[in-house]
C-alpha cells in the first residue's frame, strides 16, 4: 500500500503530520511511505532523516497525489487535491466538516474515503488517536505562557526582603481537556486558580489538580453521549455571565475553553464584564477560532480593551510545533496501525467499526457520517 505523506499548504502552520520515528513505524508494517520534499523543515527534519527510515521523497506533488492509495496530512486538504486523488483513496487528518460543506461534497463526488480526526469517537480505545485531545492539552499549555508573557504581575507568591508579593489569580472558564491543562500549569507556576463549566462532573477533577471549582446553578445543563456540553438558552448564558462576574473581575488572568461540537463556540465573556476587570489583566480567548468566546476578541491578535488585553491568537498548538507535530504524529500512526493488516500489508476499512463509523466522513460515493448528516442538512 501507498501512503503519501503531503506538505502543510495552509499559511502560518508550523506543525507537520508525521515525523520519522512514525514514518519508520509505518514502513516497519509494510506500508511504501512517500514523503513530500521538505515535509519537515518547519519541525528541523530533513529530507534525509526521513529517508534514513526507509521512506522515498517526492518532489512532484502531483505525481504523489495520483499514485497514492492513502494521503496522510495535517490540515484539509485542498479542493485541487481532492481531484488529484484516485478514486477510492483513503484521506486521513484533520477535515473541519461542519464548516467544510463543499469540500466534503468534492471528497464525495470524487469516491474518496475521508477520515475526520476531528469526529473519532472520544472512547478509551480511541484515546490514543485523539488528535482533539492531543493539541487541546498543549493548547491549554500555551494559553498560560502567553497569559505568562502579557501579564505585568508575576504569577506564584514570594516572600521576599521587600514584601510579601501575592500570587496572581488565574479563572478558566471550560474544563476540557485545554481547561484541565491550563489549570494544572497555572498552578505549577503557583497561581491560586478558579475554574467553571457547564458541565459539574468536572468539579471534582478542577479539584484534584489544586483549583477551586466556581458553583452557578445553571438548572439542567447535561452533556451529550460523547461527553460534549449542550448548548445554553439565552437565559442560561446571562445566569452564567452573572454568576462568573466576580471571579472574572477578581482575576489577573481569564482563560476561555468553551467549546460546543458542531457549533460555533458560546460567548460568554462581554463587553460589561472586561470593564470590571483590573486594568492590566489578560484575558486569552482560545476560542477565538470558532467564534470566540469574548466579545471582542480579535484572530492572531492582542487587542486592548478597557485597559485589559485580550488575546487572541489561533493555532495555538503551533506555538510549540516540535511537541505537537510528535503528538499528531504519534496519533496518525497509531490510527493507521489499529486498522493495519499485517498479512495483506494493507489498511483495512472496516466499516462496522465504532472508530469508523464515528471518523469516517465520505465513502465510495456517499456521506457516510451519520453524525454529520444529522447536523448539517
Ligand atoms: P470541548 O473542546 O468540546 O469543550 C471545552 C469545554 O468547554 C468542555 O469541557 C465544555 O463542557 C465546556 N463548555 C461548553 N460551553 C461552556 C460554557 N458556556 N461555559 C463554560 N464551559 C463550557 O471539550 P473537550 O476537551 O474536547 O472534551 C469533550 C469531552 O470529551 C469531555 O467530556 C472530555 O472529558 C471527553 N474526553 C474523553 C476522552 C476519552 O475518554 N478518550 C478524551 C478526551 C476528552
Amino acid at each position: 500500500m501507498k501512503i503519501a505523506v503531503m506538505k502543510e499548504t495552509h499559511g502560518g502552520e508550523t506543525r507537520i503530520p508525521l515525523i520519522p520515528p512514525t514514518v519508520e513505524k509505518l514502513v516497519k508494517l509494510g506500508a511504501e511511505v512517500e514523503v513530500e520534499a521538505g515535509l519537515g523543515l518547519t519541525c528541523r527534519y530533513t529530507d534525509a532523516d526521513y529517508e534514513k527510515v526507509g521512506a522515498k521523497i517526492v518532489a512532484d506533488h502531483e505525481a504523489l497525489l495520483k499514485s497514492a492509495d492513502m494521503v496522510l496530512r495535517l490540515r484539509k486538504p485542498p479542493m485541487a487535491d481532492v481531484e488529484l486523488m484516485k478514486k477510492g483513496c483513503i484521506q486521513v487528518g484533520y477535515l473541519d466538516p461542519f464548516n467544510e460543506k463543499e469540500l466534503l461534497e468534492k471528497l464525495k463526488t470524487c469516491g474518496i474515503s475521508a477520515f475526520s480526526l476531528e469526529m473519532l469517537p472520544r472512547t478509551t480505545i480511541a484515546q490514543k488517536m485523539d488528535v482533539l485531545s492531543s493539541q487541546a492539552n498543549l493548547g491549554g499549555y500555551v494559553a498560560v505562557m502567553e497569559a505568562v508573557t502579557q501579564l505585568d504581575k508575576i504569577f506564584p507568591m514570594m516572600t521576599t526582603p521587600a514584601g510579601t508579593i501575592k500570587p496572581s489569580r488565574v479563572f478558566i472558564i471550560g474544563v476540557g481537556v485545554a481547561g484541565l491543562q491550563a489549570i494544572a500549569t497555572a498552578r505549577r507556576l503557583g497561581a491560586r486558580v478558579e475554574a467553571f463549566d457547564t458541565r459539574p462532573v468536572v468539579e471534582e477533577q478542577v479539584k484534584s489538580l489544586g483549583a477551586k471549582f466556581v458553583k452557578i446553578d445553571l438548572g439542567e445543563t447535561g452533556q451529550t453521549k460523547d461527553g460534549y456540553a449542550k448548548q445554553l438558552t439565552p437565559e442560561q448564558v446571562q445566569m452564567q455571565k452573572e454568576g462568573m462576574a466576580k471571579a472574572c473581575a477578581q482575576a489577573d488572568v481569564v482563560i476561555t475553553t468553551a467549546q460546543l461540537f458542531g457549533r460555533p463556540a458560546p460567548r460568554i465573556v462581554d463587553r460589561a464584564m472586561l470593564a470590571q476587570m483590573q486594568p492590566g489583566s489578560v484575558v486569552v480567548d482560545m476560542a477565538v477560532e470558532t467564534g470566540g468566546n469574548v466579545e471582542g476578541s480579535e484572530l492572531d491578535k492582542v487587542v486592548e480593551i478597557d485597559g485589559v488585553k485580550v488575546v487572541g491568537f489561533g493555532n495555538l498548538p503551533g506555538r510549540v510545533p516540535m511537541t505537537a507535530s510528535q503528538v499528531y504524529s504519534a496519533n496518525l500512526g497509531n490510527f493507521v496501525d489499529h486498522f493495519w493488516d499485517k498479512e495483506a500489508k494493507t489498511f483495512k476499512l472496516k466499516l462496522e467499526d465504532e472508530i469508523v463509523k464515528g471518523a469516517l466522513m465520505t465513502h465510495n460515493g456517499e456521506i457516510f457520517s451519520e453524525t454529520y448528516k444529522s447536523i448539517v442538512k
